[in-house]
């Protein structure tokens, strides 16, 4: 079943043209979306999760608007005319900035003024890997920098600190600016602790491996702590189907190893965990990339440290 929330080239491509047709559309949704929103004396639109969570914070209790494009997903960029229009009026616009952003970046460039913060240009870059066992080689090690940056708790960190930065750089009102750098010195802490706590976790765990019976898009987070891996696609692949040879290998890594969880990640259907659980007799546990964050989480108050305090409760249950 294709994955709808993970991008393969050829989407990338089609997401383009996409963009492009959206340009021209977007003269039109200026007309028509013209009924006033609710004037914030400051507007932020981000395209990912972890952005715009950022962004709340930072902004709490300041007359500053936060909101989520499409579904925040980083690898289905589908602005509505409603976004676009919003987009052109925005103070800043916050993205991801690897090459699934390719359509964002052909319709940034129709919209030179628009203040723009990328995530990936806060943090040293790591590329995609294929490690041993991993299926879609050919898709991978091509040069492609893993764009799941905010996996790693000290990415964050530099995240949060950067966009604070610009958040105040576009904000002209020297009360929300002190308010706003005193929101993300308490978010700064937060992620501090959470990136002790993760440490603190790690360094009691003799066996650091993780195996993924899905994608992996943790890469940043495992070479923080020093965790080993195997999965069965790199980062955000858009196979699904991995083949024989992986699932025996990532089988017998289950039942040589110790391991007592087969991993998935969020959203998508997780069946090629679920399959590796049943034949191996261990639970099949997701852990959250902070990646595709539902509307549904989103009301009910998830955050990024509150998913990632999730994900060291869960490891906590099943590495040691
Ligand atoms: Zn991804």
């Amino acid at each position: 079943m294709p994955d709808r929330f993970c991008f393969s080239k050829r989407r990338r491509a089609l997401s383009a043209g996409m963009a492009l047709l959206l340009l021209l559309a977007l003269s039109f949704s200026l007309v028509a979306c013209s009924q006033p929103e609710p004037a914030a004396a400051v507007s932020i639109l981000s395209s990912n999760f972890v952005g715009y969570d950022f962004a709340l914070a930072i902004t709490k209790g300041c007359d500053v608007q936060v909101s989520l494009l499409a579904g925040g997903d980083i690898h289905s960029f589908n602005p509505t005319f409603r976004d676009m229009a919003a987009l052109q009026s925005a103070d800043l616009f916050l993205y991801t900035g690897g090459e699934s952003d390719a359509a964002i970046e052909t319709l940034l460039s129709a919209l030179p003024d628009c203040p723009t913060f990328r995530l990936v240009d806060h943090v040293p870059l790591l590329q995609e890997e294929t490690v041993e066992g991993m299926a879609g080689g050919s898709d991978a090690g091509e040069g492609e920098y893993d764009e799941h940056v905010w996996t790693s708790p000290q990415n964050a960190v530099k995240i949060a600190a950067a966009l604070a930065d610009a958040i105040v750089a576009a904000d002209p009102d020297p009360a929300r600016q002190a308010r706003e750098r005193e929101n993300a010195a308490s978010l700064i802490a937060s992620l501090e602790a959470l990136d002790r706590d993760f440490a603190e976790f790690f360094a009691g765990v003799s066996d650091k491996l993780l195996i993924f019976g899905d994608r992996f898009p943790f890469r940043y987070f495992a070479a923080e702590y020093g965790l080993s891996y195997y999965a069965a696609f790199p980062g955000c692949s858009a196979a699904v189907e991995p083949g024989p040879r992986t699932l025996t290998f990532l089988l017998d890594k289950l039942k040589t190893t110790g391991a007592k969880a087969v991993f998935h990640m969020e959203g998508g259907a997780h069946i090629v965990a679920d399959r590796l659980a049943a034949a191996s007799g261990l639970p099949s546990v997701m852990l959250h990339a902070c990646h595709r964050v539902t509307p549904e989480e989103i009301e009910a108050g998830a955050t990024y440290l509150s998913l990632m305090r999730e994900n060291l409760e869960t490891l906590r249950q099943y590495l040691s």
